[in-house]
């Protein structure tokens, strides 16, 4: 059976599979460096998005399996591990899920401008669970922007990522 997929699609998602793999690696630094910091619920938090972000990696190699596709394994880097502070890395965690937005909507472009319907929809729902993880990682760096010089604060915003 042929692939039903473009070469440039392909391989973009090829790319995507790694970097979704990538922020697990990435997100089990984090959990680490919270446990080392104390903050066992930002590590708990960070335990949970890795999680979320292997299977991203799971569903497009899926996805592409059925379309009959290329999977490409690739290097996966390894991960940042020097974090500064707990506020650096939760600045991080925010840039580095913008960062995984914009890819994604690159993918959504090229996907469009071929008129690929399966991997528009395929993507769609990926970019909508993506807006949900950028936005939360938004919002713990405003509240630890706002209360993490604040002890008591800090505990409480550690206790409610704890709950996830
Ligand atoms: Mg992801």
């Amino acid at each position: 059976m042929n692939s039903r997929i473009s070469e440039q699609l392909n391989r973009e998602l090829n790319l995507q599979i790694n970097k979704e793999f990538y922020s697990g690696y990435l997100y089990l630094a984090m959990s680490d460096y919270f446990n080392k910091e104390h903050l066992y619920g930002f590590a708990h938090w960070c335990k949970k998005q890795s999680e979320e972000e292997l299977s991203h990696g799971m569903d497009i190699f899926e996805f592409l399996d059925d379309l009959n596709g290329h999977v490409e394994f690739m290097q996966i880097s390894q991960p940042q591990t020097n974090f500064q502070s707990p506020l650096e890395t939760v600045k991080a965690i925010a840039i580095h899920e913008e960062h995984i937005t914009q890819s994604l909507k690159q993918i959504a472009i090229m996907a469009k401008e071929e008129n690929t319907f399966a991997i528009i929809s395929f993507l769609k729902d990926m970019l909508n669970e993506q807006h949900e993880e950028e936005k939360s990682a938004f919002k713990i760096y405003s509240k630890y922007k706002m209360f993490g010089e604040n002890k008591a604060a800090l505990y409480l915003l550690d206790k409610e990522l704890g709950e996830r």
